[in-house]
């Protein structure tokens, strides 16, 4: 069993580098538990991101978060690229367990896990990831060049993974089961705008086809019934996320859509010591500048309950 550290935060995304670089700075020696395969969270899957201030001419996502990283490995964040396994958090001193089965104590912990893509829940899904089927343009845009794919959704992910794609794709089309997109406006006059990007209202994915490989899908209009087929050899999922709190079920307050629930405008969560930021509190706002901004708050909460235990 480890010495007991101040504090530990899970997760690598903004809000958990922007609360590690904050909690460094104050001598705090924060661990962070950046996640085995998806550090660096969310934006790790996008390229350039416009809308961070402080880069005028825009940043390419992973770049931005190197050097979050790195700004928090300056002053002291002790970063390890594992998974969190279990948690304790409802004692004075907090475990954390890791993937090799260490467990870690500390007094306070910052939770910042974020959310993960949603599923279509359809048979095939699974079994043609990686054979067709994805969740991330930017990852495997590269592998569906000149070939016709699909993007389901109608938010910004959706929009952005479409105008991505179109790059390296013959056609994409984008199925949506309602009349009108969610998106931004910005991101909708994007996508209209682009000439090899095309739109099916008001429809679902109703089956995936393909046996080593995916060779199309049927899709069916939600208000008539009808079905028809759609040649695609991509198929790419943007349908949204839910927030990563299995771990503290049963511990941390969860509101109806699993989201963590905080005592705001502060990051304290139900349990003393334990704070929360970022994507997995915010259903409303989601952006990478709002989950550093709550990552900022939860380094600053955490201090404060450091200082008052003396
Ligand atoms: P995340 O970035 O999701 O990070 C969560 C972290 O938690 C990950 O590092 C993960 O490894 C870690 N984690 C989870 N569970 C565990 C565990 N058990 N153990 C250890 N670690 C764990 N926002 C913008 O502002 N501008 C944009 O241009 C923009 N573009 C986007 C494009 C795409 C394709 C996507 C998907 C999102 C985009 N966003 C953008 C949204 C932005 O990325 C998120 O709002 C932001 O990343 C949320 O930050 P976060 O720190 O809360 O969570």
């Amino acid at each position: 069993m480890s010495d007991v550290r101040n504090v530990i935060i899970i997760g690598s995304g903004p809000a958990g580098y922007t609360a590690a670089l904050y909690t460094a700075r104050a001598s705090l020696k924060p661990l962070v538990f950046e996640g085995a395969v998806t550090a660096g969270g969310a934006l790790m899957n996008t390229t350039e991101v416009e809308n961070f201030p402080g880069f005028r001419d825009g940043i390419m996502g992973p770049d931005l978060m190197d050097s979050m990283r790195a700004q928090a490995e300056r002053f002291g964040a002790e970063l390890i690229p594992d998974d969190v396994t279990a948690v304790d958090l409802t004692e004075e001193i907090k475990t954390v367990t890791d993937s090799a089965g260490t467990v870690h104590r500390a007094k306070a912990v910052i939770v910042a896990t974020g959310s993960q893509h949603r599923k279509l829940g359809l048979p095939r899904e699974d079994e043609l990831s990686g054979r067709g089927v994805s969740w991330c343009a930017t990852c495997d845009g590269f592998f569906f060049k000149d070939q016709d794919i699909a993007v389901v959704g109608g938010g910004d992910t959706a929009m952005e993974e479409a105008t991505f794609l179109s790059r390296f794709a013959k056609s994409v089309t984008v199925i949506h089961r309602r009349e009108a997109l969610r998106a931004s406006k910005a991101m909708q006059e994007r996508a209209f705008a682009d000439p090899k990007i095309s739109f099916v209202w008001d429809s679902e994915v109703a089956e995936i086809h393909g046996d080593a490989k995916l060779s199309g899908l049927t899709l069916r209009n939600v208000k008539t019934g009808e079905t028809s087929e759609l040649p695609v050899t991509g198929l790419f999922i943007a349908i949204g996320h839910d927030p990563r709190t299995e771990l503290l079920k049963g511990q941390l307050d969860l509101d109806d859509e699993g989201y963590l629930k905080v005592d705001s405008p502060s990051t304290r969560t139900n349990l003393t010591g334990v704070f929360a930021a970022g994507d997995v509190v915010d259903h409303t706002y989601r952006q990478a500048i709002t989950a550093a901004g709550t990552g900022c708050s939860a380094a600053l909460d955490a201090e404060r309950y450091l200082a008052a235990l003396g």
